[in-house]
């Protein structure tokens, strides 16, 4: 499968080593830029700046209120950014409802996804705050993957993230080109494997959704369908889970393999179940047997290659 169509993913601004922060510095991220940059197109945005603070400026931070938080200068408390930054983010999300994925900058009172220093009137900080831009967008657009690129350091995160990305581009590009009862049941029946080792249940709730498709309305089904398919990505898969898929896609091949080929792929997936080896390469053994014995259906789900494979992802899991 080929990746030639880049998906466009939003991004703060510094991350790509913009100098946009408060003190005049970037914060560029190597792997962001270097690694992911190469499969994706980003979408800078800074919002401080977006709203008029220039760089470098006084600080913010989120304060806990009576009303709710509010984004207020760390000098001069009567500085309110909070209407700005939600205003802006509004905006934003209405313009950019095509992009694919969102990389935040973690900690910041306007970009941080979680976890966010959040003061008290008594200037006490607890991290249980979500940046006043990063909060808006994301509920405008709930099912867009999003994550901070400190948690994209953690390899599991990372790979969860890039397949919801390249996931959510192939929806969007279905939704595109025209929904039909059809191209609804192909994709999902493409997806099997996939949303099987993330959520059985999920599997079989989204193929319920598709079971009456005869004068639904598909927009409806559509919309339906995308937040309970972009829910279960976000599930963490297991090594259990990904062994019992390997397992379901092994059978294919029980008629076209010998007796000793068998006992590799076997062994690989359990050499990968008990930790020894990454994903990777039961996954190169499974697709190496089906490029000698190609199978229509296994050829076409996208769980065996989901995303460029020179990422490394599987790799690392
Ligand atoms: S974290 Fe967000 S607001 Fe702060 S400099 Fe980066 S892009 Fe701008």
């Amino acid at each position: 499968m080929h990746y030639a169509e880049r998906p466009l993913i939003g991004i703060s601004s510094c991350l790509l080593g913009q100098k946009v922060r408060y003190d005049g510095t970037a914060k560029r991220d190597r792997w962001v830029v270097e690694r992911l940059g190469k499969y994706v197109e980003y979408q800078p945005i800074c919002p401080e700046m977006a709203i008029g603070l220039g760089t470098p400026r006084p600080p913010v931070r989120l304060v806990a209120a009576a009303g709710g938080t509010r984004v207020l200068g760390v000098e001069d408390p009567t500085v309110d950014v909070t209407e700005a930054l939600e205003s802006f983010a509004l905006n934003t999300a209405s313009q950019l409802a095509g992009i694919s994925g969102y990389v935040f900058m973690s900690k910041s009172p306007s970009c941080g996804m979680e976890r966010v220093k959040l003061y008290t009137a008594g200037g006490q900080a607890e991290k249980r705050g979500v940046g006043a831009y990063a909060r808006v967008l994301m509920d405008s657009l709930p099912n867009l993957p999003c994550e901070e690129e400190g948690r994209l350091n953690d390899p599991v995160l990372r790979e969860n993230f890039v397949n919801r990305v390249f996931a959510y581009r192939r929806w969007q590009t279905l939704r595109a080109s025209g929904l039909s009862a059809k191209t609804l049941i192909d994709f999902h029946a493409r997806h099997k494997y996939m949303l099987m080792a993330h959520s059985q249940a999920a599997y079989q709730r989204l193929g319920r959704l598709l079971s009456h498709l005869k004068g639904a309305d598909l927009d409806q089904v559509a919309d339906a369908y995308e937040a309970e398919f972009m829910a279960a990505l976000k599930r963490r898969v297991g090594r259990k889970r990904h062994v019992n898929a390997l397992q379901h896609i092994q059978g294919y091949l029980r008629e076209h393999i010998d007796g000793g080929d068998k006992q590799e792929l076997a062994d690989s997936i359990e050499a990968y179940r008990r930790e020894e080896v990454p994903l990777v390469l039961p996954m190169k053994l499974l697709r190496h047997y089906f490029r000698r014995h190609p199978d229509n259906y296994i050829d076409r789900q996208w769980y065996l290659d989901p995303y460029p494979e020179s990422l490394g992802l599987r790799n690392a899991i």
